[in-house]
């Protein structure tokens, strides 16, 4: 007997969508962000580095088109994916002129077997020039944004340096809707001073935004950033193994099974982490993530009311 999906993964999304194995290529455009060059602060979110949850792959002269075919070269044989999605994940995609934005995103879709785009970026930085863009794109291709919210409290939002509140992600999704373009929300958990009650907070408010994805992500340390200085300082303490799994469990039970869950844990880099050690284990983690919703005998969705 076939096992019960506990959640509406990515993965199984995609392939009753296209038939076959695709994969998301991660793009670095060589784009900014306003909370990195002035526009809004300087310092950036206080958990980010300089590369903006970059390859870096940009500063190494690589084009756009240029990563696509290294990805899907990899891709294609460590996967056996057909098919591929541009996902342009470094700084905030949608924060060029929009000339800019066209040409890139067009460089992408012009690449063999690219079946669609994925869009990443901040809510303050989306108007109706670059969401018509997306929205023809979308008529004949996938096309994602992924808003950064992160936490649905305001107090957080300003601790961490955001630089925008949970208005302002919810004007984006209004603005987003009705387009044909599927709408993703980024979360950490483990943020400083954040407790179990207001991460599922988060859950709760997300639920009710008529979203079509959600990406999770476990607050790790990055050296050089402020929240490492914070975290040396004995300023919050990260989460361990366990604690996350549960909080996971906890969120995915609160929010809509039609959601496709994007990514349950982050992807530190080795060199640059700092703590803590264990987020490392990704399939370890994601292993523990499928086996507590086992022992629950629970799912995604499970406390969801209408
Ligand atoms: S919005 Fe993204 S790229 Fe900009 S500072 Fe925050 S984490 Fe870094």
């Amino acid at each position: 007997m076939a096992a019960k999906k506990r959640y509406n993964d990515l993965n199984s999304y995609l392939r009753n969508l296209y038939g076959c194995r695709v994969q998301k290529i991660t793009i670095d455009a060589g784009l900014t962000c306003p909370n990195r060059d002035g526009s809004i602060s300087s310092g950036g979110c206080i958990y980010c580095n300089i590369r903006g949850s970059g390859t870096g792959a940009h500063a190494n002269g690589l084009t756009v088109a240029h990563q696509l075919r290294n990805g899907k070269k990899s891709l294609s044989k460590r996967y056996k994916a057909k098919k591929f999605i541009a996902y342009f994940q470094s700084f905030s995609n949608t924060y060029a002129p929009l000339h800019q934005l066209k040409h890139l995103y067009e460089e992408a879709l012009a690449v063999d077997d690219i079946v669609g785009l994925s869009i990443g970026t901040r809510p303050d930085c989306v108007d109706d020039p670059v969401l018509d863009l997306l929205q023809n794109y979308a008529k004949h291709h996938l096309v994602w944004i992924e808003y950064g919210l992160q936490s649905a409290r305001d107090a957080t939002l300003a601790f961490i340096n955001r630089g925008h509140d949970v208005q302002c992600f919810r004007d984006a999704v209004e603005k987003t809707k009705n387009r044909g373009i599927k709408i993703c929300a980024h979360v950490i958990l483990g943020l400083p001073h954040e407790t179990r009650r207001d991460m599922l907070h988060t859950a709760e408010t997300i639920a009710r935004l008529g979203l079509d994805g959600v990406k999770l992500h476990l607050l790790y340390v990055v050296k050089g950033t402020r929240l490492e200085t914070l975290y040396q300082q004995g300023g919050f303490k990260c989460l361990e193994q366990k604690e996350y799994v549960d909080l996971v469990c906890d969120f995915l039970e609160r929010i809509p099974f039609e959601i496709v869950v994007q990514r349950l844990t982050g992807d530190p880099h080795r060199p640059e982490l700092a703590a803590p050690a264990w987020s490392l284990k990704k399939s370890e983690t994601l292993e523990l993530i499928r086996r507590t919703l086992e022992e629950r005998d629970s799912c995604q969705g499970k406390y969801f009311k209408r």
